[in-house]
């Protein structure tokens, strides 16, 4: 199991007593879908609760700007924090309920004098505020009477003023080494809907104000947060200690998960989305959870490549072959296998009798005995795989060529005699071959050795199909790496999905269901799209199969 320090922390609080049970929470803000980053805090949050008696964890809304929040997003939230496998119970809040509470809180601080309404403009708020090497300016508001503080206040809430005409400020220190407790700002003005309160405010709380209260408030023992939080969290604590709070939660950062090849933030996602670089939020080329739900990936194998990365207190990069590497596992195990050709190249066997159809036993996984055979028909005129064949053969090409040998899979050896081209085009239309009665997999001659293996499908038989195939999102590891001037976008794989039409695979897919998954032999895994309709199945590629990240694991060990 990876290392992980939250664990301990954990546990040891309730070894100590500190806690009776754990209470953590998933905060997400819903202003755009999940990601594979935000699966990390998931499995996480959810994790460590679970992993002791009596443990819960709230879905929390962090819903306390009005401008870039929705209904869509908070339902897609909830469905794919379900789809990962986790289950919030009854513990489902929002920040936004918290809204009178909050207010409440603060008249409470402008009353202690630890608050104060300031009536700069947001630029001279800014000026005042310092910098990393110079402390800031105390604002001439600052020693604003308590009652004047409190009246304005109250009609800030009220709708007096225009946005940006009034703060209200928490009375911290100026010049602190630290800028979060510069005086941070914990209420602003803004006359805009909100997606639940409607219009019922037209102020509303920072992120830093609303945070500590809200886990407060819901009783969280241990409130996991990303690493850029780790300077507020003096601010966190400053809150609570100033409050009459209900409860003391410890805030402890970890590093949030970032991918070679992809970008995570919900602005750029966003971005992607908007400009139609992606086919929306569920696009398979995206980490979002909803992308790559489509793609193929198991909530399993998520949260199998979540626990194995564990948690680290600084940012790193994953590769992307490593979470390749755990769906790949994943539908080994799992996955049927069947014989789908993506490039069609017909195979006449001509001493094949014509109208004859046999049934041959294939196995549906390998890897798990369970899994049971089906029988797939065979007959004169099969598909292969137009990569499968070469005119004119490189050495050790041990697929199908003139003169050659192979095994079809389940079926029989063929020999390939000649081609039939395209008369316009030179291309390799067809391939005659012979094939060896005697060789039937199971037949008496079926140990015969011969170097190649290929799949196939029944030409008579076969159904038509539409495969998508992906590469990286991003050509560059690092999406940010471009030249001056220029902003990630330049970095777009022009290839990152290729459309392949006219596939050809085994009648037994006929009626497969979206997101059914399935090991195409020797091409890689793949998945069922939403897409697909009765007469045309639309696959989009998971991973292939080579094993990439083996092998970089290989070389790392070797190097
Ligand atoms: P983004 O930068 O993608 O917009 P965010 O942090 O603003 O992310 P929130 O909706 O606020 O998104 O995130 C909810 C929770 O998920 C937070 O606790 C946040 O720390 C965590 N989280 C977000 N992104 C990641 C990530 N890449 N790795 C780990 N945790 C993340
Ligand atoms: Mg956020």
């Amino acid at each position: 199991m990876a290392g992980n320090f939250i664990r301990e922390i954990v546990a040891h609080d309730l070894q100590t007593g500190k806690h009776r049970r754990v209470v953590t929470r998933f905060p997400p803000e819903p202003n755009g879908y999940l990601h594979i980053g935000h699966a990390k805090s998931i499995c996480l949050n959810f994790g460590l609760a679970l992993e002791h008696p009596g443990g819960v964890t709230n879905l929390r809304y962090d819903d306390t700007n009005p401008s870039t929040e929705s209904v869509e997003y908070v339902e897609s939230i909830q469905s794919d924090v379900r789809w990962l496998g986790f289950d919030w119970g009854d513990r489902l809040f929002y920040a936004s309920d918290y809204f009178e509470q909050l207010y409440e809180y603060a008249v409470q601080l402008i009353g202690q004098g630890k608050a104060y309404v300031d009536s700069l403009s947001a630029e001279e708020i800014r000026r005042h505020r310092g910098t990393l090497t110079e402390p800031g300016k105390d604002s001439p508001y600052r020693t604003r009477p308590v009652g004047e503080s409190l009246d304005l206040f109250a009609r800030m809430r009220a709708g007096e003023f225009k946005d940006g005409a009034h703060v209200l400020r928490a009375k911290i220190d100026m010049a602190s080494p630290n800028v979060n407790l510069r005086d941070p700002t914990m209420y602003r003005i803004r006359h805009a809907a909100h997606y639940r309160t409607g219009d019922r405010w037209c102020i509303y709380p920072t992120y830093d104000y609303a945070h500590p209260i809200s886990d407060a408030i819901e009783g969280i023992t241990h409130s996991v947060c990303t690493l850029e939080f780790e300077d507020h969290r003096p601010l966190y604590r400053w809150f609570l200690d100033n409050l009459d709070a209900p409860c003391r939660p410890r805030q402890i950062e970890f590093a949030r998960l970032n991918l070679t090849h992809t970008v995570m933030s919900k602005r750029r996602l966003l971005d992607l989305v908007g400009k139609g670089h992606v086919n929306g939020w569920d696009d398979p080329r995206l980490p979002t959870l909803k992308g790559l739900r489509r793609r193929g990936y198991t909530p399993e194998a998520i949260r199998a490549f979540c626990e194995h990365i564990g948690v680290q207190k600084r940012d790193g990069v994953v590769e992307m072959a490593l979470l390749e590497h755990f769906i790949r596992e994943d539908l080994n195990r799992r996955a049927p296998r069947v014989m789908a050709v993506l490039r069609p190249l017909r195979v006449v066997i001509e001493n094949y009798p014509e109208g004859r159809t046999e049934e041959l036993e294939a196995l549906n996984n390998p890897e798990d005995p369970t899994a049971g055979s089906r029988r797939v028909p065979f007959g004169r005129t099969v598909y292969i795989e137009r990569d499968d064949f070469r005119e004119d053969p490189p050495k050790k090409f041990f697929r199908l060529a003139p003169g050659q040998e192979v095994r079809l899979r389940y079926a029989y050896i063929i020999k390939c005699t000649g081609v039939v081209k395209d008369e316009r085009t030179g291309e390799v239309a067809e391939v005659r071959c012979t094939y060896d009665p005697e060789t039937r997999s199971g037949g008496p001659q079926s140990g015969r050795k011969v170097k190649g293996t290929l799949h196939w499908v029944s030409a008579a038989h076969a159904l038509d199909a539409e495969a998508r195939l992906y590469e990286h999102l991003f050509v560059k590891a690092d999406p940010d790496e471009v030249p001056e001037g220029q902003d990630y976008s330049a970095n777009l794989n022009p290839n990152s999905l290729e459309t392949v039409l006219g596939c050809k695979v085994e009648p037994g897919l006929a009626g497969a269901k979206p997101e059914s998954r399935y090991q195409f032999e020797r091409q890689g895994y793949f998945c069922v799209d939403a897409d697909s309709t009765g007469s045309r199945l639309v696959f989009n590629r998971t991973v292939a199969l080579r094993d990439s990240w083996a092998k970089i694991e290989k070389a790392q060990q070797d190097g």
